[in-house]
């Protein structure tokens, strides 16, 4: 990673808030935002719609090799194709986990993350940014809410989308998924070392953007002034 890269990785279980709030603080203090959740999902997807098994081995390394993940101004494009909306199904939602766990989906991403940290201010989100793929990052946060909040608030969206599922199976994949994404050997959902935990249980997406940028803003007036 270059030196002058400013990174804060954010990490937390599904539906914290990490993607809303990261790139609403990105904005807010002028910095790029990569949601690594997407870059997950559009391997979940592809494969998937391959009939690609999430297994080790041989069939998953080859279909990786001809899987080409490119990250653009607006977000993300699987060979050359938007499938922005695609990704968010409950779908996706229900299996995207199972293709995260294999070491070989996750090597195929490093080097595209760490690429976003070298081209300058960078807040990524996911679940292993301070971990694994930023552990250098300046300022780390692993951002949580209880289970019901989390899951009331990803049926809102889902709802919005039109998606007709409900509480109760939105409440099971979020906790299926926590679990998956837990207990993995690689890359293990888990708080860095170092990272402060900001529980949005609570607190409105204004305050929770707010009490972020004060604590990016903070570490950014330390690091400057080394
Ligand atoms: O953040 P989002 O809920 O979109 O992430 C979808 C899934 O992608 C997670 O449940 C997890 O299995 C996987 N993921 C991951 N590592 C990341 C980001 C996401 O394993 N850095």
């Amino acid at each position: 990673m270059s030196v002058s890269s400013f990174v804060v990785a954010i990490d937390g279980p599904a539906g914290a808030g990490k993607s809303t709030l990261a790139k609403k603080v990105a904005d807010r203090l002028g910095m790029r935002y990569l949601d690594t959740g997407a870059l997950y999902r559009v391997m979940a997807y592809s494969l998937h719609a391959d009939g690609i098994l999430p297994e080790e081995g041989t069939e998953i390394e080859k279909a990786l090799t001809n899987l080409s993940v490119q990250i653009v101004e607006n977000g993300l494009l699987l060979n050359g194709k938007d499938v922005g909306k695609e990704i968010r199904s409950p779908l996706v939602d229900s299996i995207v986990s199972s293709y995260a766990a294999l070491p070989a989906v996750r090597k195929h991403l490093l080097s595209l993350q760490r690429e976003q940290g070298q081209k300058g201010a960078l807040v990524a989100d996911g679940r292993d940014m301070g971990t694994v793929v930023f552990p250098d990052a300046a300022v780390k946060i692993f951002l949580t809410a209880s289970d019901e909040i989390r899951a009331n608030r990803r049926l809102l969206e889902l709802r919005e989308r039109g998606e007709a599922v409900s509480y109760e199976e939105v409440l099971l994949t979020i906790r299926e998924r926590d679990k998956t994404d837990s207990e993995r050997s690689a890359a293990p959902l888990r708080k860095a070392d170092g990272a402060i935990e900001v529980n949005t249980d609570g607190l409105t997406i204004e305050d929770a953007a707010e009490l972020l940028a004060a604590i990016i803003s903070e570490r950014k007036r330390s690091v400057a002034g080394r």
